[in-house]
């Protein structure tokens, strides 16, 4: 598609879990194509996105999978996470039990992935905290301190945070990895 592929010093790959309407798409979207979607359906079809970042004088490839749906059947194989070096892991701080299912999410990354897989625990939805809120920020933060994980609490409608999240995670590969 564009020239980069060539040129480009390293490709990762990283990958989104979590509970079914979290927002893991649109996280996704918002972050390669700055879109968002009101109505979005289950991912169909495309199952990664890319986006160039530079860091120093490095070009970095980073794609990124999404599930296509399957995670409401916790039905996500292992070659899904085959190679991923990164992982944002999204639960909705409006509905506390995605947060509960954060564990099953991490056991089944331990299972599947990598060891030193960077993992950034990403509690989305900030927009509607004011309101609806379930899950305090505290809580998000005291578990990923716990399990050695990053975190992030994050608005996928309003642009909260979004490329603060990837970006973190990305330059904690970028780190480890080189
Ligand atoms: P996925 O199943 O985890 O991929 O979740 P989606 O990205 O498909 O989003 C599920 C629903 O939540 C959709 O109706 C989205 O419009 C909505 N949604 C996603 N992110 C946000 C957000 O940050 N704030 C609000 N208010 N809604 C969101
Ligand atoms: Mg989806």
């Amino acid at each position: 598609e564009d020239s980069f592929d060539e040129d480009c010093d390293y490709l990762f790959k990283a990958v989104l879990i979590g509970d079914s309407a979290v927002g893991k798409s649109n996280l996704l979207s918002r972050f390669s194509k700055n879109e968002f979607r009101l109505d979005s359906k289950p991912t169909i079809g495309v199952e990664f996105a890319y986006r160039n970042i530079k860091i120093g004088d490095k070009l970095i490839k980073a794609q990124i999978w999404d599930t296509a749906g399957q995670e409401r059947f916790r039905a996500i194989t292992s070659s899904y996470y085959r190679g991923a070096l990164g992982a944002l892991l999204v639960y909705d701080i409006t509905r506390q039990k995605t947060f509960e299912n954060v564990k099953k999410w991490l056991k089944e990354l331990r299972e599947f992935g990598n060891t030193d897989m960077v993992v950034v625990l990403v509690g989305n939805k900030l927009d509607l905290g004011k309101s609806s809120r379930e899950v305090n920020e505290e809580e998000g933060r005291s578990l990923a301190e716990t399990e050695g994980l990053c975190f992030m609490e994050t608005s996928a409608l309003e642009n909260l945070n979004v490329e603060e999240a990837f970006l973190n995670m990305i330059t904690k590969i970028h780190e480890i990895t080189i």
